[in-house]
């Protein structure tokens, strides 16, 4: 078995609060300490091999986007390690991040956002291979043309401006732009979510496209069950900054085993088909600077017990290639050892 690619080991992430006037209030009017801090991502272990697309789900605020910024160097972690292919890369000293931006490449949601406006598009996808010695000087201008050849673009498109541009074009300038880079990793953080559905179905043909091609490896953040099916090997399932299920695709899609994977599955509103029930998870995702005891979903789950309030569930192997972080799996949420 070849090493994986992308080892990330015991990683946490905590944002030192800064508590408003309201915070305070409301901490002392509820008797509860502020913790002082953000409890962003934390204890995250994930093993990514050469090749492989990995989903990271979850709801809004469960951490996905600062795990994929940590992975991408853009923040360092709080406790643990980031490694590609043996070598520390988000250790958060500067020659550790500047390293990683010739290995990681993001690709942001929104690419209104991510595209320099006063830069033709040429000059944006050059600017990094030009900057780090990638491509020779006078194989530049082909290079360009040859990305945006196989991102679906005209090459006549390098001397055009982004806003001369539509959302779904400029998503596929964002993508020249990271192969540019000649990456190890991709790490695409809700890089569909803000385009329409069949612009988005297209994007994603190409992202399919292109890993058939080049033999991407890549973490594929995003919100969306349905978008998440066809593009990834694996799916890692997060809540409240820590991954609850991980399994192959296939197999989560058949059988979602912890409470919130399924409550997550029963959420997604289906039309016409009349397979699932749509049921919104109860109640509000717990704040992250106050996280709940014991399992974090245990205020919202159905199946929660005494012990899913007092003792964090680990991962643990559910056969199939598929580990899940859950009391049910591991002895029952009835208090352990009571009678011993
Ligand atoms: Fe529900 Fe308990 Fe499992 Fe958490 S550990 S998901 S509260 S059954």
């Amino acid at each position: 078995m070849t090493a994986p690619l992308l080892v990330i080991d015991h990683v946490s992430k905590r944002f030192p609060l800064k508590a408003t006037l309201g915070d305070k209030l409301t901490a002392r009017l509820s008797g509860r300490r502020l913790s002082g801090a953000v409890h962003a991502v934390t204890d995250v272990s994930l093993t990514v091999p050469k090749g492989e697309v990995v989903g990271i789900v979850g709801e809004s605020g469960c951490g996905k986007s600062t795990l994929g910024r940590i992975v991408s160097g853009i923040y360092a972690p709080t406790e643990g390690s980031v490694m590609l292919d043996g070598q520390p890369v988000a250790s958060g000293r500067e020659e550790h991040v500047n390293k990683l931006t010739t290995r990681v490449q993001m690709i942001h949601q929104d690419p209104f956002a991510s595209l320099n406006p006063r830069m033709k598009v040429g000059e944006t996808i050059s600017e990094g291979p030009r900057t780090h010695g990638l491509v020779p000087a006078s194989e530049v201008r082909a290079k360009t043309r040859a990305l945006l050849d196989q991102v679906g673009l005209e090459g006549a498109y390098a001397d055009r401006f982004p806003h001369q541009f539509s959302g779904g074009q400029r998503q596929r300038i964002a993508i020249a732009r990271a192969l540019a880079m000649q990456p190890d990793l991709l790490v695409l953080d809700e890089a569909v979510a803000s385009l329409d559905v069949s612009i988005q179905a297209q994007v994603l043909n190409l992202f399919l496209d292109l890993r058939r091609d080049l033999g991407l490896t890549a973490l594929f953040i995003s919100h969306d069950l349905s978008v998440v099916r066809h593009v990834c090997d694996r799916v890692a399932i997060m809540y409240l900054g820590r991954i609850v299920e991980l399994a192959p695709a296939d197999e989560l899609y058949a059988k979602p085993e912890h409470p919130y994977t399924q409550a997550l599955f029963t959420s997604v509103p289906t039309l016409g088909t009349g397979r699932r029930a749509f049921v919104p998870i109860k109640g509000e995702i717990p704040s992250p600077i106050d996280p709940p005891s014991g399992c974090a979903f245990h205020p919202r789950c159905p199946f929660a017990g005494p012990r899913c309030r007092t003792e964090i569930p680990r991962m643990t192997d559910a056969g199939a290639g598929r580990s899940v972080a859950c009391h049910l799996n591991d002895g029952g949420v009835e208090e352990q050892g009571a009678a011993a």
